[in-house]
């Protein structure tokens, strides 16, 4: 199974964000009893937290994929550096280029520049 980090991370997060809604359901509505109380927050973030979930998992957005290889020569200045290719964003898919093309930092980033002006979201 192939693990999408922003989509992890950003999972991991949701996950803290459903604490606050827990605690504060219980401080208001602690009355009820803490499994009365409990339901009901959950409810509530079953309610907001499908949404969230769906775009965490579905998002085209969060799809971007680098792949990063230490000790490669750049193809635009011939460093010998670490080296980034973008693999796969919405509208841009290279994961089978026969000949994957690796660019150290600074080039990487210029090269970024140019494919968010042809309109490549990423
Ligand atoms: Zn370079």
């Amino acid at each position: 199974m192939e693990i999408n980090f922003k989509r992890y991370g950003l999972y991991l997060i949701r996950w803290q964000l459903s604490t606050p809604i827990l605690a504060g359901v219980l401080a208001l509505l602690g009355g009820l009893g803490a499994l009365a109380a409990t339901i009901i927050a959950n409810l509530i973030g079953g309610l907001i937290f499908f949404w969230v979930d769906r775009f965490i998992f579905t998002s085209e957005s969060l799809a971007a994929q680098w792949e990063v290889k230490e000790e490669v020569r750049c193809v635009d200045c011939g460093k010998v550096a670490r080296g980034y290719r973008l693999v796969k964003a919405e509208n841009y898919d290279k994961t089978r280029d026969p000949a994957p093309e690796f660019r150290c930092e600074e080039c990487s980033k210029r090269k970024s520049e140019e494919l968010r002006r042809k309109g490549i979201k990423f």
